[in-house]
């Protein structure tokens, strides 16, 4: 199973990334990503043996994830995989430490951290020219998350299909 995790933004919240999306793509040109698949991956674990993913779905519900917030204030391009995408221009410290953390749990199951960086990113657009900036940003978006989700990336004929197959226990955020 091809597993990763993943924050996944509120209906309006993936309303507003889509159109950040289409705000972008005049210039970048490219292939727009499904309102209703965008995301941010914490941790891509990549083909995991059944009986671990097994052990993963059973255990993440019990996962308690710190809510925190992040601000997603800038477009970034990767150039080599010709993508655009949303994220903080600054990586706050309480999701990095949802990302090492994570990754700390995982290790518990065999499941190895990358050696790369965290960049926090959601990807709007696949194929873009990366020659051409992007527009002028607009307006933050600010993201409150309480919960990750555990995904199953499906490969098919016209790409791959997500499936959320587990979701650690929702936090309550700390009082405004
Ligand atoms: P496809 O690869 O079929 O075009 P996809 O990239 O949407 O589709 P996956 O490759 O399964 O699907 O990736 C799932 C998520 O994990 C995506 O957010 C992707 O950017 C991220 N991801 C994939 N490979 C890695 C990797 N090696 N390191 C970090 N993140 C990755
Ligand atoms: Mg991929």
């Amino acid at each position: 199973m091809r597993l990763f995790y993943a924050l996944w933004p509120a209906p309006t919240l993936a309303t507003s990334l889509a159109s950040w999306a289409e705000q972008a793509r005049p210039a970048t040109g490219g292939r727009i990503m499904r309102t209703e698949t965008l995301h941010l991956t914490l941790a891509f674990l990549g083909n995991i043996d059944m009986e671990t993913a097994e052990e993963l779905i059973d255990a993440t519900p019990v996962h308690r994830l710190e809510p925190g917030s992040l601000t997603l204030d800038q477009y970034g391009v990767f150039n080599r995989q010709r993508i655009l995408w949303a994220g903080p221009s600054r990586t706050p410290d309480d999701l990095q430490a949802v990302h090492d953390g994570l990754w700390l749990w995982l290790s518990g199951y065999g499941v190895q951290a990358p050696t790369q960086p965290f960049r926090p990113h959601v990807t709007l657009l696949r194929d873009i020219d990366p020659a051409k900036a992007p527009e002028p940003t607009p307006e933050p978006l600010i993201w409150h998350y309480d919960r990750m989700v555990l995904v199953a990336s499906e490969s098919r004929q016209d790409g791959s299909r997500y499936r959320v197959v587990a979701q650690s226990r929702p936090q309550p955020h700390p009082a405004a």
